[in-house]
């Protein structure tokens, strides 16, 4: 038992050769992040404010695919989208198509607590955000550089590529401008009393068709908890959509008695390769984060004292 934490800031094929000044800012944002994750857990903040405010900075850092590091459509526009789920009351928001909401997460929890539906997506979302006051910009805002020449290298490649996919050799990235290292972000918690929460917020996919809806606010998919666990998902999200990644891991533990850590190995395992990862904790406080693809952007803390922030698969790294 005891409180614990895990984030993600997304799973791809995260080149080994990753070089230290766009590895370094992304895992100080990792560190920086968990560790208001973990301060607001020791001050008794419940799980689902935990993994909304850790999700919130990681949005409005520009290391990542979700809020203002939002990839964009095929049409050079912002689709973001978000989810939020509470384990024991089973409670879940979802958002999809936001163009002007610089937290999707924030509106997810509000569809969650201030309407009697579960997700809102594009015209209604945003004039449901309208509604209630969430903090916008216009959507030139969220149309960075960075993110226009990785819709120029995807167009180039005739790919709808998950933000970590390497690009062709023929057509490297250039060095000046951006890289493909962003991804998905999300949050797992629990605390003392096994009360659990998962969060997660994308862009989605770089070069994606306008309207695509990924796994990230499907529940069950990129986001579910309920009183035996909490999941966060990240990687091709109509492969997470087909194999519910989020729901099946739970399910495992619920119908198969499974620990936390084998339901997470064994979902990823027959996912595609190369195509999902996750973070999960228990009610009991187990920590998993598992992957098939080269590396996801990680982070956890258990009450134990044990933590752990990692990118590849190595043995100090591992899996907790
Ligand atoms: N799962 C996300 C999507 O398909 C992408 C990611 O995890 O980076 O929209």
């Amino acid at each position: 038992m005891g409180w614990a934490i895990a984030l993600h800031g997304g799973a791809g094929d995260i080149p080994l050769s990753l070089p230290p000044e766009r590895r370094l800012p992304r895992e100080e944002t990792l560190r920086r992040c968990l560790s208001h994750g973990v301060a607001a857990l020791k001050a008794n903040r419940t799980p689902l404010d935990v993994v909304e405010l850790v999700v919130r900075e990681l949005e409005n850092c520009p290391y990542f695919n979700a809020g203002i590091g939002s990839v964009l459509t095929t049409n050079g526009t912002v689709e973001m989208e978000a989810c939020i789920m509470d384990g024991n009351t089973k409670k879940c928001g979802a958002v999809s198509g936001l163009s002007t909401v610089v937290n999707a997460i924030s509106l997810a929890r509000l569809v969650m607590e201030k309407t009697p539906h579960i997700y809102l997506a594009f015209d209604g979302a945003e004039s449901f955000a309208k509604e209630q006051g969430v903090e916008t910009r216009d959507a030139s805002h969220f149309i960075t550089p960075e993110n226009i020449e990785r819709l120029t290298q995807a167009k180039a490649a005739n790919r709808v590529q998950i933000d970590y996919t390497q690009p062709a050799p023929e057509k490297p990235l250039k060095e000046s401008s951006c890289d493909s290292q962003i991804g998905t972000v999300g949050c797992v918690a629990v605390d003392g009393k096994g009360n659990l929460a998962a969060a997660t917020s994308t862009g989605g996919l770089v070069n994606k068709m306008v309207g695509r809806i990924g796994d990230t606010p499907i529940i069950g998919a990129g986001t579910y908890a309920n009183s035996l666990c909490a999941v966060s998902a990240t990687g091709k999200g109509e492969s997470i959509i087909r194999a519910t990644v989020g729901r099946d891991v739970a399910a495992l533990m619920e119908y198969k008695g499974l620990s936390l850590k084998d339901a997470a190995e064994y979902v990823v395992e027959h996912s595609p390769k190369g195509t999902a990862g996750l973070v999960a904790v228990s009610a009991t406080g187990e920590v998993a984060m598992a992957f098939n693809t080269t590396g996801m952007f990680r982070a956890c803390a258990k009450e134990d004292g044990t933590s752990e922030i990692g990118i590849w698969r190595s043995i100090e790294n591992g899996d907790v």
